[in-house]
């Protein structure tokens, strides 16, 4: 350390470090090695961090102009914030109610002051004398709020005492001088500025970085080198190197990303298997010669990729998107026909016992009683009574059911097929990708797997979280729906019309059919756990949220709903309890159900007519189109209120609007992609599977990442180990280390 500048609290200090080492670091060296075993382990504890390149990826979230940080007083309560700024007063005072002193230090970056405190159970001399007037310094610490006031309490700092204390070897000296500041996320330990002094150690004594990408294909995209890229991200001296830093790094995310993916998806097709194709005059072909309608051309193109998956040595590998009613059951039952054709069975796994009871019932009257009594579909569920359980389990193990359907519990060890030749998994997002591999291990030989989705998935999150398998697609619903209208009640213009919706609502119920009035909480105090609400607006936030408990209520004691039978269903009751709820209503023995979000996938009750969406503002674009596809499924057409009190004009108000004025899936999905950007889509897609992207955008950079898929898909078709590109294989594996170390920091 240099005698004139003084370090002071839990501040990395680069006088403690070990002797430089001669050798280089590399991306794989430890960061004891590097920086120490007190720095590791504290790096470890705040950040999973374990090697050198942990910490180099650790980028910075934003840059700090020196010369114009964020103003002080603009900083908001609970953030952790490092700051540069000039100490403008010093005083010391004793505190009131109890024994010790207070130093306030008010300090000051030009634009703002703000208020610096440490408590101390003496005097604090010591301190005084660090702190004085007029020197400069960086300052560490989270806001916090104290007698009205935002301030810093204890925060960790740093004095500069002499614009000349030019010692190059010293990081802390050299580093304030750069024209940009980068801001890290950081902990109450480890600040920014000690990530950043740290950073800048170990860029110092850094090999040249391999480049994952190869030259034609940097030249082809104008970037930086790789070791340029990691240097200039982290310091940069203006602007526009971190920008060439973030596009060559944004490129490089999605080529590692698409070419581990590309990897992953050869590998799993060299597996072995049987191919399954239909036997002439067999089942499938008397299916079809049976089948009441045509396919429609998008299920007859999807059929045929399947059956062309299913015919190859290699496991296929599948995603079968379509929205609700698309007819992707008829499309996947076909190749479980083609299956059962080759001495096969079928394993279709559904989210909830409800949702594997309504397959059931859909499968076998699409077979018609001749087929069903050969392939005998039968259900094997956690809560099928013993008895039942034994038969289904015998029949599975036999043989001699060709589709078994079921929850989870079909993946449970006591149950063993004759010869599983393709599992057909129905809303991929709500299984575990370990949970697809257990069952993969059912199967002597690895069977075919087909994953099926009623969630339009825009092409980037295709590409992206679905990149390892290959996806058909469903757009265009059979002929002969009735369709559903969407009509939005905009309450804040209009407040009386709040009566006339359940006038609506009670008018559907008189033809006999049935209806759902879905709320965004369960109370007036808790919100419904599923439902990933939109941020509230100003205000939005005025009224209280629609809530099941209350709207229940008030709805049972309504005039015109009188004598109906109304029910409630949200995510608090037990899963027993939501399904004698949900059965009774497909029954018909309830005529309204008040619920939350819980209703929103796959409840197939085709003499439900109407729902009536509460506070619509706060459901995303997906989720009002997911739940607007409970109604009018079968010949009656369905009515979709969209109820909002959100003004015209309001950028949420839009939303609703847009979702009302369109059917089409997809396009919302595209649309909820670029409202929502990005996070929470990935989150959601990606069932545990940790994919943590830092520079792509799936909402922006679709064309980059087919351009990266692209590449990727030539390079690995001809090398599928990459063993031509080590640096690239090992970016890879880095990367799944990254993702597992994402979860170690979120758990
Ligand atoms: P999904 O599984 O995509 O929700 P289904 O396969 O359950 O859709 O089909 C919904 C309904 O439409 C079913 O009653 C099915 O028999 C019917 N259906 C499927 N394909 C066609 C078609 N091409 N023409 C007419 N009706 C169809
Ligand atoms: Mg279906």
């Amino acid at each position: 350390m240099t005698g004139s500048s003084a370090a002071h609290g839990p501040e990395f200090d680069g006088a403690s470090l070990p002797a430089p080492e001669l050798k280089p670091l590399t991306l794989d060296t430890t960061l004891k090695i590097a920086l120490g075993p007190a720095r590791a382990t504290a790096l470890r504890k705040a950040f999973a961090m374990e090697t050198v390149g942990d910490l180099l990826s650790h980028y910075p979230r934003d840059y700090a102009d020196r010369e114009v940080l964020r103003p002080l007083n603009q900083v908001t309560p609970g953030a952790n914030i490092t700051v540069i700024a000039d100490i403008v007063s010093v005083r010391e005072r004793r505190m009131s109610s109890k024994p010790g002193t207070i130093v306030e230090v008010v300090i000051s970056d030009g634009g703002g002051e703000f208020t610096l405190t440490f408590f101390g159970k003496k005097s604090q001399q010591w301190r005084l004398d660090q702190l004085r007037p007029g020197l400069r310094g960086s300052f560490s610490g989270k806001v916090g709020r104290y007698q009205g006031q935002s301030q810093l309490a204890n925060p960790a700092y740093k004095t500069f005492e002499s614009e000349e204390e030019e010692a190059r070897d010293d990081p802390s000296v050299r580093l304030r001088h750069k024209p940009l500041i980068p801001i890290y996320a950081a902990t109450a330990s480890e600040t920014s500025w000690s990530l950043q002094t740290m950073i800048d150690l170990v860029l110092r004594r850094m090999d040249t970085l391999p480049d994952p990408v190869p030259d034609d294909l940097r030249a082809e995209h104008g970037l930086l080198t790789h070791t340029e890229a990691i240097r200039w991200i982290h310091s940069p001296d203006n602007p526009a190197e971190w920008m060439a830093a973030q596009n060559t790094l944004r490129f490089t995310e999605a080529w590692v990303l698409q070419c581990a993916l590309m990897q992953r998806h050869s590998l799993a097709r060299e597996r072995r298997t049987r191919p399954r194709v239909p036997t002439p005059g067999g089942y499938l072909e008397r299916f079809d010669a049976a089948l009441p309608f045509v396919l429609t051309v998008d299920q007859e193109i999807c059929a045929v990729e399947i059956a062309g998956d299913m015919s190859q040595s290699g496991p296929m590998n599948r995603l079968l998107q379509g929205e609700v009613g698309s007819g992707k059951t008829v499309v996947a039952l076909r190749a479980m026909l083609a299956v059962a054709d080759s001495g096969g069975q079928t394993a279709l796994l559904a989210p909830t016992e409800v949702l594997a009871g309504q397959h059931l019932r859909s499968i076998t009257t699409l077979l018609g009683p001749d087929l069903a009594a050969e392939l005998m579909p039968t259900l094997l569920t956690g809560k099928l009574p013993v008895a039942q359980k034994r038969k289904a389990l015998l029949r599975t193990v036999s043989g001699q059911s060709r589709i078994v359907i079921g929850t989870h519990a079909l993946l449970s060890d006591t149950v063993t097929f004759f010869d599983l030749g393709l599992i057909v998994i129905d809303e991929q997002h709500r299984f575990g990708v370990e949970q697809r591999e257990t069952l993969r291990l059912k199967g002597a030989e690895p069977p075919h797997v087909l994953v099926m989705t009623a969630t339009p998935i825009p092409r980037t999150i295709a590409m992206t979280v679905f990149g390892d398998l290959d996806v058909s697609t469903i757009r265009i619903l059979p002929a002969g729906r009735q369709g559903i209208t969407s009509i939005v009640v905009p309450l804040a213009d209009h407040p009386d019309w709040f009566q006339r919706i359940w006038t609506k609502l009670a008018e559907e119920l008189a033809l006999g059919r049935q209806g759902f009035v879905v709320c965004p909480a369960i109370s007036p105090a808790e919100v419904e756990e599923d439902a990933e609400l939109a941020p509230a607006s100003e205000d939005d936030k005025k009224t209280p949220l629609a809530n099941v408990e209350t709207v229940h209520e008030r709805l049972r004691g309504f005039a015109p709903l009188a004598g109906y039978r109304i029910e409630a269903l949200h995510g608090r009751m037990t899963s027993e309890e939501k399904d004698r709820i949900m059965q009774s209503f497909a029954a018909g023995e309830i005529d309204v159900l008040v619920a939350t979000t819980v209703i929103e996938v796959g409840v197939d009750v085709p003499n439900a007519s109407a729902m009536v969406v509460l506070d619509a503002e706060r459901f995303g674009v997906s989720q009002l189109h997911q739940l607007r596809g409970r109604v009018g499924r079968g010949g009656v057409p369905g009515l979709c209120l969209l109820v909002t009190n959100s003004r015209t004009g309001s950028p949420s108000r839009q939303r609703i609007g847009d979702v009302a004025a369109t059917l089409d899936g997809f396009r919302l999905a595209e649309l909820d992609l670029a409202l929502r950007r990005e996070g929470n889509v990935l989150g959601d897609m990606q069932s545990g599977e940790g994919t943590s992207l830092r520079f792509l955008r799936v909402a922006e950079d679709g064309d980059l990442i087919a351009e990266a898929r692209q590449a990727a898909f030539h390079l690995v078709s001809g090398d599928p180990g990459i063993h031509t590109n080590p640096a690239l294989r090992d970016a890879i594996a880095r990367r799944l280390n990254e993702s597992e170390r994402t979860w170690l920091v979120k758990g």
